[in-house]
Protein backbone atom coordinates (compact mmCIF):
# COMPACT_ATOMS: atom_id res chain seq x y z
CA UNK A 1 0.00 0.00 0.00
CA UNK A 2 1.30 3.67 -0.82
CA UNK A 3 2.85 5.65 2.31
CA UNK A 4 2.37 9.07 1.04
CA UNK A 5 -0.29 10.48 -1.16
CA UNK A 6 -0.08 13.87 -3.28
CA UNK A 7 -3.29 15.62 -4.05
CA UNK A 8 -3.08 17.58 -7.15
CA UNK A 9 -6.16 19.69 -6.50
CA UNK A 10 -8.04 22.26 -4.18
CA UNK A 11 -11.34 22.58 -2.58
CA UNK A 12 -13.48 19.76 -1.21
CA UNK A 13 -12.28 17.37 -3.25
CA UNK A 14 -8.88 17.74 -2.10
CA UNK A 15 -10.46 17.49 1.59
CA UNK A 16 -12.15 14.68 0.20
CA UNK A 17 -9.25 12.62 -0.71
CA UNK A 18 -7.19 13.58 2.76
CA UNK A 19 -10.22 12.08 4.42
CA UNK A 20 -10.10 8.93 2.67
CA UNK A 21 -5.85 9.01 3.35
CA UNK A 22 -6.54 9.45 6.97
CA UNK A 23 -8.70 6.34 7.21
CA UNK A 24 -6.55 4.58 5.79
CA UNK A 25 -3.22 6.01 7.89
CA UNK A 26 -1.84 6.82 4.58
CA UNK A 27 0.33 10.68 4.95
CA UNK A 28 -0.68 13.34 3.06
CA UNK A 29 1.05 16.24 0.92
CA UNK A 30 -1.08 19.07 -0.38
CA UNK A 31 -0.24 21.08 -3.17
CA UNK A 32 -1.59 24.94 -3.57
CA UNK A 33 -1.30 28.04 -5.40
CA UNK A 34 -0.54 31.35 -3.85
CA UNK A 35 -4.20 32.40 -3.37
CA UNK A 36 -4.80 29.14 -1.86
CA UNK A 37 -2.75 29.95 1.38
CA UNK A 38 -5.79 30.16 3.86
CA UNK A 39 -7.59 27.11 2.26
CA UNK A 40 -8.77 24.16 4.27
CA UNK A 41 -6.78 21.66 2.23
CA UNK A 42 -3.16 22.77 3.24
CA UNK A 43 -3.83 23.09 6.91
CA UNK A 44 -5.44 19.08 7.29
CA UNK A 45 -2.78 17.92 4.49
CA UNK A 46 0.55 16.31 6.86
CA UNK A 47 2.80 18.28 3.93
CA UNK A 48 1.98 20.82 1.78
CA UNK A 49 3.91 22.96 -0.78
CA UNK A 50 3.25 25.88 -3.03
CA UNK A 51 3.26 25.28 -6.60
CA UNK A 52 3.18 28.67 -7.78
CA UNK A 53 0.84 32.07 -8.75
CA UNK A 54 -2.78 31.93 -8.86
CA UNK A 55 -3.29 31.06 -12.53
CA UNK A 56 -4.12 27.49 -12.82
CA UNK A 57 -1.95 27.22 -15.80
CA UNK A 58 1.06 28.08 -13.18
CA UNK A 59 -0.09 26.17 -10.39
CA UNK A 60 -2.89 23.39 -10.32
CA UNK A 61 -1.87 22.61 -13.91
CA UNK A 62 1.65 22.54 -13.47
CA UNK A 63 2.83 19.47 -14.23
CA UNK A 64 6.69 19.92 -13.69
CA UNK A 65 6.28 21.53 -10.57
CA UNK A 66 3.46 19.03 -9.36
CA UNK A 67 6.22 16.29 -10.25
CA UNK A 68 8.96 17.87 -8.29
CA UNK A 69 6.78 18.46 -5.20
CA UNK A 70 5.72 14.89 -4.86
CA UNK A 71 9.19 13.77 -5.78
CA UNK A 72 10.86 16.10 -3.13
CA UNK A 73 8.32 15.18 -0.59
CA UNK A 74 8.77 11.26 -1.53
CA UNK A 75 4.69 10.40 -2.10
CA UNK A 76 4.60 7.39 -4.13
CA UNK A 77 0.93 8.24 -5.59
CA UNK A 78 -1.02 11.25 -7.05
CA UNK A 79 -4.28 11.65 -6.57
CA UNK A 80 -5.45 14.08 -9.06
CA UNK A 81 -9.37 14.50 -7.74
CA UNK A 82 -11.75 15.96 -10.92
CA UNK A 83 -10.97 18.89 -13.24
CA UNK A 84 -7.21 20.09 -13.44
CA UNK A 85 -5.34 17.00 -14.65
CA UNK A 86 -7.23 14.10 -13.59
CA UNK A 87 -7.95 13.76 -17.35
CA UNK A 88 -4.78 14.56 -18.57
CA UNK A 89 -3.23 11.09 -20.59
CA UNK A 90 0.17 13.62 -20.79
CA UNK A 91 0.38 13.64 -17.13
CA UNK A 92 -0.36 9.77 -16.06
CA UNK A 93 2.44 8.71 -18.96
CA UNK A 94 4.82 11.07 -16.88
CA UNK A 95 3.89 9.96 -13.63
CA UNK A 96 4.65 6.63 -15.19
CA UNK A 97 7.89 7.45 -15.53
CA UNK A 98 8.73 8.92 -12.83
CA UNK A 99 7.82 6.04 -10.73
CA UNK A 100 4.48 7.76 -8.96
CA UNK A 101 1.77 5.90 -9.07
CA UNK A 102 -1.68 7.95 -10.76
CA UNK A 103 -4.62 7.25 -8.89
CA UNK A 104 -7.00 6.80 -11.98
CA UNK A 105 -6.69 4.98 -15.42
CA UNK A 106 -4.00 4.37 -17.81
CA UNK A 107 -3.07 6.69 -20.17
CA UNK A 108 -4.33 5.01 -23.40
CA UNK A 109 -7.53 4.54 -21.86
CA UNK A 110 -7.73 8.28 -20.62
CA UNK A 111 -6.60 9.54 -24.73
CA UNK A 112 -9.56 7.23 -26.18
CA UNK A 113 -12.16 8.62 -24.32
CA UNK A 114 -10.77 11.72 -23.67
CA UNK A 115 -11.23 12.50 -27.96
CA UNK A 116 -15.22 12.36 -27.80
CA UNK A 117 -15.09 11.90 -31.12
CA UNK A 118 -13.11 8.68 -30.91
CA UNK A 119 -15.06 7.61 -27.81
CA UNK A 120 -17.91 7.58 -29.95
CA UNK A 121 -16.24 5.59 -32.54
CA UNK A 122 -14.63 3.18 -29.85
CA UNK A 123 -17.94 2.40 -27.70
CA UNK A 124 -19.96 1.94 -31.47
CA UNK A 125 -17.28 -0.77 -32.30
CA UNK A 126 -17.68 -2.55 -29.25
CA UNK A 127 -21.96 -2.74 -30.13
CA UNK A 128 -23.37 0.35 -27.45
CA UNK A 129 -25.35 2.25 -28.79
CA UNK A 130 -24.27 6.43 -29.62
CA UNK A 131 -26.80 9.59 -30.54
CA UNK A 132 -26.74 9.52 -34.46
CA UNK A 133 -24.53 11.51 -36.12
CA UNK A 134 -21.21 12.07 -37.83
CA UNK A 135 -18.61 9.04 -37.67
CA UNK A 136 -15.67 11.25 -37.03
CA UNK A 137 -14.79 14.92 -36.69
CA UNK A 138 -16.26 17.07 -39.53
CA UNK A 139 -13.96 17.93 -42.62
CA UNK A 140 -16.32 21.17 -43.83
CA UNK A 141 -19.72 22.81 -43.51
CA UNK A 142 -21.21 20.94 -46.36
CA UNK A 143 -19.91 17.60 -44.42
CA UNK A 144 -22.27 19.03 -41.44
CA UNK A 145 -25.34 19.68 -43.72
CA UNK A 146 -25.07 16.07 -44.96
CA UNK A 147 -25.16 14.52 -41.89
CA UNK A 148 -27.72 16.58 -40.48
CA UNK A 149 -30.24 16.40 -43.50
CA UNK A 150 -29.60 12.02 -42.63
CA UNK A 151 -29.86 12.58 -38.92
CA UNK A 152 -32.73 15.16 -38.86
CA UNK A 153 -32.94 18.26 -37.25
CA UNK A 154 -32.50 19.91 -34.51
CA UNK A 155 -28.83 18.87 -34.47
CA UNK A 156 -25.93 19.50 -31.53
CA UNK A 157 -22.55 20.85 -32.69
CA UNK A 158 -19.82 19.96 -30.05
CA UNK A 159 -16.04 19.77 -29.80
CA UNK A 160 -13.96 16.66 -29.68
CA UNK A 161 -11.68 17.89 -27.32
CA UNK A 162 -15.11 19.21 -25.19
CA UNK A 163 -15.92 19.16 -21.49
CA UNK A 164 -17.45 21.02 -18.91
CA UNK A 165 -20.82 21.92 -20.53
CA UNK A 166 -18.89 24.08 -22.90
CA UNK A 167 -18.05 23.66 -26.64
CA UNK A 168 -21.63 22.91 -27.91
CA UNK A 169 -23.81 24.11 -30.03
CA UNK A 170 -27.14 23.54 -31.18
CA UNK A 171 -28.86 24.24 -35.09
CA UNK A 172 -32.57 24.17 -35.74
CA UNK A 173 -32.01 24.29 -39.54
CA UNK A 174 -29.50 23.86 -42.30
CA UNK A 175 -29.18 28.16 -42.26
CA UNK A 176 -28.62 28.57 -38.26
CA UNK A 177 -25.93 25.11 -39.00
CA UNK A 178 -23.77 26.72 -41.32
CA UNK A 179 -23.85 29.66 -39.01
CA UNK A 180 -23.15 27.65 -36.43
CA UNK A 181 -20.09 25.79 -37.38
CA UNK A 182 -17.95 28.44 -37.75
CA UNK A 183 -18.61 29.36 -34.57
CA UNK A 184 -18.40 26.26 -32.86
CA UNK A 185 -14.98 25.76 -34.39
CA UNK A 186 -13.82 29.10 -33.56
CA UNK A 187 -15.17 29.11 -29.60
CA UNK A 188 -13.58 25.29 -29.30
CA UNK A 189 -9.87 26.43 -31.27
CA UNK A 190 -10.02 29.14 -28.38
CA UNK A 191 -11.23 26.90 -25.40
CA UNK A 192 -9.09 23.94 -25.77
CA UNK A 193 -6.64 24.85 -28.52
CA UNK A 194 -8.13 22.11 -31.06
CA UNK A 195 -11.10 23.47 -33.19
CA UNK A 196 -12.57 19.63 -34.40
CA UNK A 197 -15.98 19.55 -33.96
CA UNK A 198 -18.01 16.46 -34.81
CA UNK A 199 -22.15 16.61 -34.88
CA UNK A 200 -24.94 14.75 -33.18
CA UNK A 201 -28.95 14.78 -33.27
CA UNK A 202 -30.20 17.32 -30.31
CA UNK A 203 -32.61 14.98 -28.67
CA UNK A 204 -35.16 16.97 -27.21
CA UNK A 205 -36.49 16.25 -23.94
CA UNK A 206 -33.37 13.81 -23.07
CA UNK A 207 -32.59 12.40 -19.66
CA UNK A 208 -29.19 12.77 -18.27
CA UNK A 209 -28.42 8.91 -16.73
CA UNK A 210 -24.89 7.75 -15.41
CA UNK A 211 -22.93 5.12 -14.09
CA UNK A 212 -20.84 4.68 -12.31
CA UNK A 213 -18.32 1.97 -13.11
CA UNK A 214 -14.86 0.52 -11.59
CA UNK A 215 -12.49 -1.61 -12.91
CA UNK A 216 -9.12 -3.17 -11.00
CA UNK A 217 -5.99 -4.52 -12.70
CA UNK A 218 -7.27 -8.09 -13.02
CA UNK A 219 -9.29 -7.21 -15.57
CA UNK A 220 -12.80 -7.11 -13.21
CA UNK A 221 -15.06 -4.20 -14.25
CA UNK A 222 -18.47 -3.76 -12.29
CA UNK A 223 -20.90 -0.74 -12.19
CA UNK A 224 -22.30 0.85 -8.67
CA UNK A 225 -25.52 1.40 -10.48
CA UNK A 226 -26.61 4.83 -11.70
CA UNK A 227 -26.97 8.60 -11.04
CA UNK A 228 -29.82 11.03 -12.77
CA UNK A 229 -28.00 14.28 -13.42
CA UNK A 230 -30.67 16.14 -15.61
CA UNK A 231 -31.28 19.14 -13.29
CA UNK A 232 -28.39 21.44 -15.21
CA UNK A 233 -28.16 24.71 -15.98
CA UNK A 234 -26.11 25.59 -19.43
CA UNK A 235 -25.30 21.81 -19.68
CA UNK A 236 -23.63 21.64 -16.14
CA UNK A 237 -25.13 19.51 -13.80
CA UNK A 238 -26.92 21.37 -10.08
CA UNK A 239 -28.69 18.50 -8.97
CA UNK A 240 -28.11 14.45 -8.95
CA UNK A 241 -29.89 11.60 -7.30
CA UNK A 242 -29.91 8.06 -7.23
CA UNK A 243 -31.43 5.93 -8.11
CA UNK A 244 -32.66 6.82 -10.54
CA UNK A 245 -37.19 6.92 -10.71
CA UNK A 246 -37.24 6.11 -14.34
CA UNK A 247 -34.77 2.66 -14.27
CA UNK A 248 -36.92 -0.30 -13.47
CA UNK A 249 -34.56 -3.74 -13.41
CA UNK A 250 -34.75 -4.44 -17.14
CA UNK A 251 -33.46 -0.96 -18.11
CA UNK A 252 -30.66 -1.22 -15.28
CA UNK A 253 -29.26 -4.00 -16.28
CA UNK A 254 -29.14 -3.40 -19.89
CA UNK A 255 -27.50 0.27 -19.52
CA UNK A 256 -25.73 -1.47 -16.77
CA UNK A 257 -24.10 -4.03 -19.07
CA UNK A 258 -23.55 -1.27 -22.02
CA UNK A 259 -21.44 0.73 -19.50
CA UNK A 260 -19.31 -2.45 -18.53
CA UNK A 261 -19.00 -3.03 -22.18
CA UNK A 262 -18.05 0.56 -22.74
CA UNK A 263 -15.31 0.15 -20.13
CA UNK A 264 -14.19 -2.77 -21.82
CA UNK A 265 -13.43 -1.35 -24.44
CA UNK A 266 -10.89 0.52 -23.38
CA UNK A 267 -9.48 -2.17 -20.57
CA UNK A 268 -10.50 0.37 -18.01
CA UNK A 269 -8.90 0.35 -14.83
CA UNK A 270 -10.50 2.99 -11.71
CA UNK A 271 -13.24 4.53 -11.39
CA UNK A 272 -15.15 6.35 -14.03
CA UNK A 273 -18.03 7.48 -15.60
CA UNK A 274 -20.29 6.30 -18.50
CA UNK A 275 -22.66 9.22 -19.65
CA UNK A 276 -26.00 8.21 -21.61
CA UNK A 277 -28.62 10.36 -22.98
CA UNK A 278 -32.01 8.51 -21.94
CA UNK A 279 -35.18 9.38 -24.49
CA UNK A 280 -38.67 9.29 -23.86
CA UNK A 281 -38.95 6.33 -25.26
CA UNK A 282 -36.56 4.37 -23.30
CA UNK A 283 -34.04 4.46 -25.68
CA UNK A 284 -30.70 5.28 -24.30
CA UNK A 285 -27.43 6.38 -25.83
CA UNK A 286 -23.51 6.80 -25.28
CA UNK A 287 -22.40 10.43 -24.38
CA UNK A 288 -19.49 10.19 -23.24
CA UNK A 289 -17.54 8.84 -20.47
CA UNK A 290 -15.27 10.54 -17.65
CA UNK A 291 -12.12 8.97 -16.69
CA UNK A 292 -11.89 10.17 -13.04
CA UNK A 293 -13.70 10.39 -10.25
CA UNK A 294 -16.98 12.58 -10.62
CA UNK A 295 -18.02 15.37 -8.30
CA UNK A 296 -21.41 13.47 -7.85
CA UNK A 297 -19.60 10.04 -6.94
CA UNK A 298 -21.03 11.18 -2.84
CA UNK A 299 -24.32 9.78 -4.01
CA UNK A 300 -23.24 6.72 -5.11
CA UNK A 301 -21.20 5.93 -1.66
CA UNK A 302 -24.47 7.01 -0.14
CA UNK A 303 -26.84 4.37 -1.60
CA UNK A 304 -24.03 1.47 -1.75
CA UNK A 305 -22.23 2.26 1.70
CA UNK A 306 -19.01 2.47 -0.38
CA UNK A 307 -16.41 4.65 0.02
CA UNK A 308 -14.92 5.02 -3.80
CA UNK A 309 -11.78 6.95 -3.15
CA UNK A 310 -10.47 4.56 -0.90
CA UNK A 311 -11.63 1.91 -3.54
CA UNK A 312 -9.55 3.99 -5.95
CA UNK A 313 -6.53 4.42 -3.91
CA UNK A 314 -6.81 0.23 -3.31
CA UNK A 315 -7.18 -0.59 -7.18
CA UNK A 316 -4.31 1.82 -7.71
CA UNK A 317 -2.28 0.06 -5.54
CA UNK A 318 -3.12 -3.41 -7.40
CA UNK A 319 -5.99 -4.58 -5.29
CA UNK A 320 -9.00 -6.26 -6.79
CA UNK A 321 -12.09 -4.62 -6.36
CA UNK A 322 -13.06 -4.73 -2.64
CA UNK A 323 -16.75 -5.13 -3.47
CA UNK A 324 -16.84 -8.56 -6.26
CA UNK A 325 -19.35 -11.04 -4.14
CA UNK A 326 -21.38 -8.29 -2.98
CA UNK A 327 -24.73 -7.34 -3.77
CA UNK A 328 -24.57 -3.20 -4.54
CA UNK A 329 -28.12 -2.46 -5.60
CA UNK A 330 -29.15 0.44 -4.48
CA UNK A 331 -30.08 0.83 -0.85
CA UNK A 332 -32.56 4.28 -0.41
CA UNK A 333 -31.96 7.26 -2.18
CA UNK A 334 -29.38 10.00 -2.47
CA UNK A 335 -29.35 13.73 -3.49
CA UNK A 336 -26.52 15.83 -4.27
CA UNK A 337 -27.41 19.40 -4.25
CA UNK A 338 -23.73 21.84 -5.57
CA UNK A 339 -23.79 24.54 -3.97
CA UNK A 340 -21.87 27.35 -5.63
CA UNK A 341 -21.68 31.02 -5.01
CA UNK A 342 -23.17 32.25 -7.41
CA UNK A 343 -26.47 34.40 -8.32
CA UNK A 344 -29.24 31.75 -8.30
CA UNK A 345 -31.01 33.83 -10.71
CA UNK A 346 -28.04 34.97 -13.53
CA UNK A 347 -25.43 32.13 -12.27
CA UNK A 348 -22.67 34.69 -12.20
CA UNK A 349 -19.76 33.93 -9.87
CA UNK A 350 -20.20 35.60 -6.71
CA UNK A 351 -16.94 35.42 -4.96
CA UNK A 352 -15.67 37.27 -1.70
CA UNK A 353 -15.65 36.79 2.16
CA UNK A 354 -18.25 34.27 3.76
CA UNK A 355 -19.32 36.60 6.66
CA UNK A 356 -21.79 33.73 8.23
CA UNK A 357 -21.63 29.92 7.41
CA UNK A 358 -23.94 27.55 9.52
CA UNK A 359 -23.47 23.65 8.37
CA UNK A 360 -26.44 21.44 8.81
CA UNK A 361 -26.07 18.48 9.75
CA UNK A 362 -27.89 15.56 11.51
CA UNK A 363 -29.28 11.73 10.20
CA UNK A 364 -29.35 11.14 6.55
CA UNK A 365 -26.69 15.03 5.89
CA UNK A 366 -23.25 14.93 5.31
CA UNK A 367 -21.33 18.13 3.85
CA UNK A 368 -18.26 17.96 1.87
CA UNK A 369 -16.85 21.50 1.61
CA UNK A 370 -13.65 23.46 2.34
CA UNK A 371 -15.70 26.88 3.08
CA UNK A 372 -15.65 28.06 6.64
CA UNK A 373 -16.85 31.30 7.95
CA UNK A 374 -14.47 33.71 6.93
CA UNK A 375 -12.98 31.86 3.97
CA UNK A 376 -12.48 34.04 1.04
CA UNK A 377 -14.20 32.73 -1.85
CA UNK A 378 -11.22 33.83 -4.91
CA UNK A 379 -12.60 34.68 -7.94
CA UNK A 380 -9.64 32.22 -10.08
CA UNK A 381 -11.13 29.14 -9.35
CA UNK A 382 -14.57 27.38 -10.03
CA UNK A 383 -17.76 28.20 -8.17
CA UNK A 384 -18.71 25.05 -5.98
CA UNK A 385 -18.64 26.06 -2.26
CA UNK A 386 -19.97 22.85 -1.21
CA UNK A 387 -21.90 19.85 -1.70
CA UNK A 388 -25.13 18.98 0.39
CA UNK A 389 -25.97 15.50 -0.05
CA UNK A 390 -28.71 13.84 1.91
CA UNK A 391 -30.13 10.36 2.08
CA UNK A 392 -33.51 9.00 2.97
CA UNK A 393 -35.15 5.60 3.10
CA UNK A 394 -37.18 6.47 -0.30
CA UNK A 395 -37.35 9.60 -2.35
CA UNK A 396 -40.09 11.35 -0.26
CA UNK A 397 -37.88 11.10 2.83
CA UNK A 398 -34.56 12.36 1.21
CA UNK A 399 -36.66 15.04 -0.23
CA UNK A 400 -37.73 16.47 2.69
CA UNK A 401 -34.57 16.00 4.52
CA UNK A 402 -33.02 17.86 1.65
CA UNK A 403 -35.89 20.97 2.64
CA UNK A 404 -34.61 20.63 5.89
CA UNK A 405 -30.95 20.66 5.31
CA UNK A 406 -30.86 23.58 2.98
CA UNK A 407 -33.40 25.68 5.52
CA UNK A 408 -30.76 25.11 8.30
CA UNK A 409 -27.83 25.85 5.98
CA UNK A 410 -27.00 29.70 6.81
CA UNK A 411 -24.23 31.02 4.03
CA UNK A 412 -24.27 35.08 4.43
CA UNK A 413 -21.69 36.96 2.61
CA UNK A 414 -21.75 35.46 -0.67
CA UNK A 415 -24.59 34.43 -3.25
CA UNK A 416 -24.98 31.23 -3.26
CA UNK A 417 -27.77 28.73 -5.22
CA UNK A 418 -29.73 27.58 -2.07
CA UNK A 419 -32.30 29.31 -2.81
CA UNK A 420 -33.06 28.00 -5.95
CA UNK A 421 -32.66 24.28 -4.62
CA UNK A 422 -34.95 25.44 -2.32
CA UNK A 423 -37.37 26.35 -5.35
CA UNK A 424 -36.56 22.99 -7.63
CA UNK A 425 -37.76 20.44 -4.40
CA UNK A 426 -41.08 22.44 -3.90
CA UNK A 427 -41.53 21.45 -7.16
CA UNK A 428 -44.84 19.53 -8.18
CA UNK A 429 -42.28 18.42 -11.62
CA UNK A 430 -39.53 17.77 -9.67
CA UNK A 431 -41.43 16.01 -6.94
CA UNK A 432 -43.04 13.42 -9.39
CA UNK A 433 -40.20 12.49 -10.69
CA UNK A 434 -40.92 14.06 -14.10
CA UNK A 435 -37.38 15.37 -15.10
CA UNK A 436 -35.57 16.40 -18.03
CA UNK A 437 -32.41 18.09 -19.03
CA UNK A 438 -34.98 21.21 -19.96
CA UNK A 439 -36.20 21.03 -16.24
CA UNK A 440 -34.46 24.02 -15.65
CA UNK A 441 -35.64 25.91 -19.00
CA UNK A 442 -39.49 25.04 -17.77
CA UNK A 443 -38.86 25.79 -14.39
CA UNK A 444 -37.72 29.66 -15.20
CA UNK A 445 -40.69 29.49 -17.91
CA UNK A 446 -43.13 29.64 -14.79
CA UNK A 447 -41.71 32.54 -13.01
P1 LIG B 1 -19.49 17.94 -21.27
O1 LIG B 1 -18.38 16.95 -21.49
O2 LIG B 1 -19.12 19.33 -21.69
O3 LIG B 1 -20.13 17.86 -19.93
P2 LIG B 1 -21.56 16.26 -22.46
O4 LIG B 1 -21.32 15.61 -23.75
O5 LIG B 1 -21.42 15.43 -21.23
O6 LIG B 1 -20.62 17.55 -22.35
O7 LIG B 1 -22.99 16.94 -22.45
C1 LIG B 1 -23.44 17.75 -21.39
C2 LIG B 1 -24.94 17.97 -21.47
O8 LIG B 1 -25.31 18.53 -22.74
C3 LIG B 1 -25.78 16.70 -21.37
O9 LIG B 1 -25.98 16.29 -20.05
C4 LIG B 1 -27.06 17.15 -22.05
O10 LIG B 1 -27.84 17.95 -21.20
C5 LIG B 1 -26.56 18.03 -23.18
N1 LIG B 1 -26.39 17.24 -24.43
C6 LIG B 1 -25.24 16.73 -24.92
N2 LIG B 1 -25.46 16.05 -26.08
C7 LIG B 1 -26.77 16.14 -26.35
C8 LIG B 1 -27.63 15.63 -27.40
N3 LIG B 1 -27.16 14.92 -28.43
N4 LIG B 1 -28.95 15.90 -27.32
C9 LIG B 1 -29.46 16.62 -26.28
N5 LIG B 1 -28.72 17.13 -25.28
C10 LIG B 1 -27.38 16.90 -25.29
Amino acid sequence: MFKKILIANRGEIALRVISACRELGIRTVAIYSEADRDALHVRYADEDVCVGPYPSSASYLNISAIVSAAEITEADAIHPGYGFLSENAYFAEILQDCHIAFIGPLPDAIRKMGDKSLARRTVAAAGVPTVPGSPGPLESVDEAIAFAAKAGYPVILKASAGGGGRGMRVARDERDLAAAYETARAEAEKAFGNAEVYLEKYLEEPRHIEFQVFGDSRGNIRHLGERECSIQRRHQKLIEEAPSTVLDESLRRRMGDAAIATARAVGYTNAGTVEFLLDADGRFYFMEMNTRLQVEHPITEEVTALDLVKEQIAVAAGEPLSFLERDMAPRGHAIEFRVNAEDPVTFAPSPGRITTFHAPGGLGVRLDTAAYQGYVVPPHYDSLIAKLIVWGRNRDEAISRGRRALDFFVVEGVKTSIPLHRRILDDPDFIEGRLSTRFMERLAAKG
